[in-house]
């Protein structure tokens, strides 16, 4: 899937590329160059909220380097301990949020909080849910794990309540965490969303009653009402973008080739579709021999594959699910599924950030036993281009219009990545794989990465490059579900394995779809039917791809044109490399912000030229 978004309303204020703050390190640094970013409340059950700084809850100007030695002082010097309150009021995660910042907020003494009783007014008040010092490590505590195991499952061993001693019981055990992590993430997601919803009014209450420079809108403020969802989910509510999507026949009969060519994956398994739309692989999977399909969209689609999914008659088997992948739970008992499938490539594959959903989902619903995830394995693809006809249309174009000069519309066309057809005669190297994505194991912080580059350009003749030109191959190992050694074997492909490529005309159905709604062809009739099943046999387990790069039939996804300030003079083994770099944009996480570090070392040169630096916003 891939659409053009306009940018939603930039309460980011300054956004310009001259702020992006890449590392400039040298250009055999490897992947995820990033520091980890903790600003996701998706991350806030995590273990290193325990050792961030954290202010004591009585003394303002005392800080620690962790929440335990900040807890134990507040225990040590005003008798007062978090944890006992909590579970002697047995507090729910709300009424915890609220009592800790009541207790920023209003100043009571350690005594008047042990006679708290749990009905006092503020542990209703939405007004006490607002963190009260900004990013309050104590709020993102689970304090359930983290201070006491009275939860904890009954296990089969009295004396070592917390040992498990077979199988069965750390089985329990982890089904238990499993349960009481979702509910976490869930009550996170509720707690974020009321503050969101009250700092926005907050804050517009301060606009209109301070008006004027004080009250503009700080950064860092607006950071925490960002809003990158309405207007994404907004867009996947409209027709024609499913249109566009569903009539890319690259794309649609890939995903409908593996999914009709597998059915001994497909057979019995419960099947999640993140991102449904219409509902087109919740559909293919149903016919695959799906046991049931949850296909869930959060934007207004949903409504239209409900009514799809009626119309073929397939409610028994599909059931739709309106809301974010991240937030929902399944239903009927299930927490897990076999087999995740989702189209959820964006522009130069990562715009969109729907990855990030994902891999949530991955990682909240897909069997850890044999889980198949299609596609498994998407690459980023790099290559040098004469680019020709992009510099021509972007740039030359208004250097000349009607005798008069207008280059100076030409001048952001540099800035921002163009999402273009390439012809193949402009591609002038071989491609450089700069990030091999395997999906079973990559993470989020993993898709923030920054990675070398070396091209060497293969023209017979002298040239110019103009740009280089990403895209992306993509792959779906099928592996083999519920293995008897219980692992999904969808093992990443190796570097040297080539993605099918497109020629014009190739038919790309004929060999699994009836044409047109009309019988298979008279010849596969004829054949008797044990040659058909060895014929099948033999394609099970074929690895299925497609390429969007421009030696393929092109796809909606087009290509990501990187046009250069300076074209490069080149010929025949010249060696253009240097480092890729690629982040969420930090105004919207669903834009990207690319920064391009390259040198040139001509053919015969013992060393390259100066590095030059490009930067680009994919949006
Ligand atoms: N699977 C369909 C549609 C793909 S487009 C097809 O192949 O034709 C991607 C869809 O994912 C959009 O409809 C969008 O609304 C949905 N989507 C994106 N992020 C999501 C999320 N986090 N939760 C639920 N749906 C999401």
């Amino acid at each position: 899937m891939s659409i053009r978004f306009a940018t939603p309303l930039d309460t980011q204020g300054d956004s310009d590329n001259a702020s992006l703050q890449l590392s400039s390190s040298s250009g055999d640094s490897e992947d995820n160059d990033y520091p980890e970013e903790d600003n996701n409340f998706d991350d806030w059950v995590s273990d290193q909220a325990l050792n961030r700084p954290c202010r004591s809850l009585f003394d303002e100007e005392k800080d620690f380097p962790s929440i335990d030695e900040a807890l134990r002082y507040d225990q040590s010097t005003h008798g007062f301990s978090l944890a006992e309150t909590c579970t002697r009021l047995n507090l729910d995660l709300h009424q915890r949020i609220r009592l800790i910042n009541y207790i920023r907020k209003d100043k009571p003494t350690p005594s008047q909080l042990s006679s708290l009783t749990g009905k006092e007014p503020f542990f209703t008040s939405d007004e006490y849910l607002l963190p009260v010092i900004e990013d309050d490590p104590l709020l993102q505590l689970d304090l359930d794990d983290d201070w006491s195991d009275d939860e904890s499952p009954p296990t089969a061993n009295p004396q070592q309540p917390n040992e498990p001693t077979d199988l069965a019981t750390a089985v329990r055990r982890i089904r238990h965490l499993e349960e009481k992590l979702s509910q976490a993430q869930k009550d996170l997601a509720d707690y974020r969303n009321i503050v969101s919803q009250k700092v926005d009014v907050a804050r517009f209450a301060e606009i209109v009653s301070e008006p004027g420079p004080s009250s503009s809108l700080t950064k860092d403020g607006v950071d925490d009402v960002r809003d990158d969802d309405s207007h994404y989910f907004q867009s996947y509510g409209e027709i024609d973008i499913h249109a566009v999507m569903i009539n890319d026949k690259v794309r649609t009969s890939s995903y409908a080739s593996f999914i009709l060519r597998n059915p001994h994956l497909f057979e019995n398994a419960i099947v999640l579709d993140v991102g449904c739309g219409t509902g087109i692989l919740s559909l293919f999977a149903a016919k695959s021999g799906a046991k049931h399909v949850y296909a869930v969209d959060a934007s207004d689609i949903a409504e239209k594959a409900e009514k799809i999914v009626q119309a073929n008659e397939l409610s028994d088997v599909i059931t739709v699910i309106r809301g974010k992948v991240e937030e929902i739970s399944l239903p009927d008992g299930n927490t897990h599924v076999d087999i995740i499938i989702s189209e959820w490539m964006g522009y130069a594959l990562l715009y969109e950030s729907m990855l990030d959903s994902v891999l949530r989902a991955r990682d909240r619903f897909l069997s850890p036993n044999g889980g198949i995830l299609a596609p498994s394995q998407c690459r980023m693809m790099l290559v040098l281009c004469e680019g020709n006809e992009t510099y021509k249309d972007r740039v030359g174009s208004w250097n000349d219009v009607y005798g008069f000069d207008l280059s100076e519309m030409a001048k952001e066309v540099y800035d921002n990545a163009i999402v273009d057809i390439v012809s193949p005669e402009s591609v002038v190297s071989s491609p450089c794989i700069i990030k091999d994505l395997h999906l079973r194991t990559i993470a989020p912080r993993q898709l923030d990465f920054k990675s070398p580059f070396s091209l060497t350009c293969t023209s017979p003749k002298r040239t110019k490059i103009h740009a280089f030109v990403l895209y992306f191959d993509t792959f779906f190992v099928a592996g083999h579900r519920d293995d008897d050694d219980g692992v999904g074997e969808q093992q990443p492909l190796d570097p040297s394995v080539p993605v099918t490529i497109v020629k014009e005309g190739d038919p790309l159905l004929a060999e699994i779809w009836p044409v047109g709604g009309k019988s298979l062809p008279k010849r596969r009739a004829s054949m008797g039917s044990s040659a058909w099943k060895a014929k099948e046999n033999k394609k099970k387990g074929k690895l299925t791809s497609f390429s969007t790069g421009p030696l393929s039939h092109p796809t909606h996804w087009k290509q990501t044109v990187f046009l250069l300030r300076e074209p490069i003079a080149a010929e025949e083994g010249t060696v253009v490399s240097g480092t890729f770099s690629c982040k969420k944009n930090e105004g919207n996480s669903r834009e990207l912000d690319v920064e391009i570090h390259y040198s040139v070392r001509h053919f015969g040169a013992s060393s390259p030229g100066e590095t030059v630096v490009q930067i680009y916003t994919v949006r």
